[in-house]
C-alpha cells in the first residue's frame, strides 16, 4: 500500500444522524490515510495525550478532506475510525496485558483490531439525518427527544465533572451529567429539564440509559482470550487509552 494512499473506513451510524455533505451525499465513510512523522510530535506530546486531544488531532490531520468535524462524531463512529488509523498506520496487532479471571495468571495477548465488528445503527432518527431520537419515560410518563453524544458532548462532560472534583465535590455525576446533555426535549418543551432529571425515578434513568446504549452505533470493543495456564476462556473489551498508539510505537524505533 501507499502510505500516502486514503483508505475509506465505513462508520457505525452510516452518517444516519449527521447532515449531508455538500454533494448531498451522507457522510457514511470517511477517508484516512496513514500517519506520518508530522503526527508523531503529537503522540510525543504528554499534554495532548492527557487531555484526550490527541486523538482528534490526529484524526483531524489523517482525514484531510473530511466533511464533518471530528468533533461532532458520535463515539463509536470516533472509535471506529481510531481503530482503523492504528491499523493502517501500525499494523493490526494490539499487545494487552490480560489476568485469567479464574487463576489470576496475567499474560500478554495480541488482538487483531481488524477483526473487531462494528455495531451499526439499525434504529432509524426521528428525522432524516439528524441526530435525534425518541424515549417514553415509563414512570414519568413523559416522552424524552434526545441525542447520540458527539466527542463535543463527551468533551464538556469531561471538563464539568474536573472542574467540580477540583472544587471539593465529592459526587460523581457524570451520569447524569450526560443525561441532561443527551435529552434535548420533554414533552416538546426545552425548559426545566435538569429539574425533571434530578427529580425522575431512577428506573426511569436507568431505562433510557438502557436503551439508547442499545442503539448508540459503535465498535464491539469485546474479544475472546483463553488462559495459558488454566484454559479458561474469557472475554474482554479492549480499552483505547492514551497508550493505543504510543506503546508499539516506541517498540517500533
Ligand atoms: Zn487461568
Amino acid at each position: 500500500m501507499d502510505h500516502n494512499s486514503t483508505i475509506f473506513i465505513p462508520l457505525p451510524s452510516k452518517g444516519k444522524i449527521y447532515p449531508l455533505d455538500s454533494d448531498n451525499k451522507p457522510i457514511s465513510e470517511i477517508g484516512l490515510r496513514a500517519m506520518t512523522g508530522q503526527e508523531m510530535n503529537i503522540l510525543y506530546s504528554p499534554n495532548l495525550l492527557k487531555t484526550g486531544k490527541a486523538f482528534n488531532m490526529l484524526l483531524q490531520k489523517c482525514s484531510p478532506n473530511c466533511k464533518i468535524e471530528i468533533n461532532e462524531l458520535v463515539t463509536g463512529d470516533r472509535n471506529a475510525l481510531l481503530i482503523s488509523l492504528r491499523a493502517i498506520s501500525m499494523g493490526e496487532q494490539y499487545e494487552v496485558k490480560l489476568m485469567c479471571p479464574e487463576c489470576t495468571f496475567e499474560f500478554e495477548s495480541v488482538v487483531d483490531i481488524s477483526n473487531l465488528k462494528l455495531k451499526i445503527l439499525d434504529v432509524e432518527p426521528l428525522e432524516e439525518n439528524k441526530n435525534l431520537f425518541e424515549f417514553a419515560f415509563p414512570k414519568l410518563n413523559k416522552i424524552a427527544h434526545f441525542k447520540l453524544l458527539t466527542g463535543k458532548d463527551t468533551n464538556e462532560i469531561i471538563r464539568i465533572r474536573d472542574t467540580k472534583a477540583k472544587a471539593g465535590s465529592l459526587i460523581e455525576d457524570t451520569i447524569t451529567l450526560s443525561i441532561k446533555r443527551m435529552i434535548q426535549t420533554i414533552d416538546g418543551s426545552f425548559e426545566n429539564i435538569s429539574k425533571i432529571i434530578d427529580s425522575a425515578p431512577i428506573s426511569d434513568l436507568t431505562d433510557f440509559r438502557t436503551y439508547s446504549q442499545s442503539i448508540e452505533p459503535d465498535v464491539d470493543m469485546t474479544y475472546e482470550h483463553k488462559c495459558p495456564t488454566c484454559e479458561t476462556e474469557f472475554s474482554e473489551i479492549l480499552n483505547i487509552g492514551a497508550d493505543f498508539f504510543y506503546v508499539d510505537f516506541k517498540k517500533k524505533i
